[in-house]
């Protein structure tokens, strides 16, 4: 038998380089998947339908959330955002380790809803950090960079219940500490029991 796919979520305020390092991960690890959320904010400028999100209507979300196709949904910065629950459950059964890119109201109902998730927090330096990221992010309107600002201090206090925090400063030391996190979490002995009973007596 496979051993099950670990589930990673990531969170952290928009522009503390979350998306950079998640993307970064998946190439060092050849069993690890993006998981592909559902949105209903409309596509930055080279985003692709199918990669980077799932674009979806007001309407379309409704009905998902209506049929219970979400693991879990949330409403950030007046957008929504899903994860759906069949691609959740058909990494874990194949085992194939999936990371969730997603903000601290959906990972909250995670952790409440299945066991075995790995909660990573990322940091930045300091809000004027942010700011600056954001500010060179020139996709984004100034009405909503202050918004995300705002809405950063709020999230950063939920980082408190997360199992590990990587404050993102030189990103190559964050990715590190990202690969070490994943490395040593494929070690855990309730990861790895259940196939080498069948090796050894343990
Ligand atoms: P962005 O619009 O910048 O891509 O993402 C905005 C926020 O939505 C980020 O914090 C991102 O992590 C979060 N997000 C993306 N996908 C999901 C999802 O499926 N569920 C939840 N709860 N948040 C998500």
């Amino acid at each position: 038998m496979k051993r099950e796919g670990v589930l990673y979520v990531i969170s952290a305020p928009s522009g503390a380089g979350k998306t950079s390092l998640c993307k970064e991960i998946i190439d060092i690890f050849p069993n690890l998947r993006h998981s592909v959320s559902y949105t209903t904010r409309p596509p930055r400028n080279g985003e692709v339908h199918g990669r980077d999100y799932f674009f979806v209507g007001k309407d379309e979300f409704d009905r998902m959330v209506e049929a219970g196709e979400f693991a879990e949904w949330a409403e950030v910065h007046g957008n929504f955002y899903g994860t759906s629950l069949a691609t959740l459950k058909e990494s874990r059964t194949e085992g194939i380790d999936l990371i969730l890119d997603i903000d601290c109201q959906g990972a909250r109902q995670l952790k409440g809803r299945f066991e075995g998730g790995v909660y990573i927090f990322v940091l930045p330096p300091s809000i004027e950090e942010l700011r600056r990221r954001l500010d060179n992010r020139s996709s984004d309107s100034q009405e909503v960079i202050e918004r995300r600002i705002h809405n950063a201090s709020g999230e950063i206090k939920e980082a408190r219940w997360y199992d590990y925090i990587i404050v993102n400063d030189k990103f190559s030391e964050a990715l590190d500490q990202l690969k070490s996190v994943l490395i040593a979490e494929q070690c855990r002995t309730t990861r790895l029991l259940h196939g080498l009973s069948r090796v050894f007596t343990i």
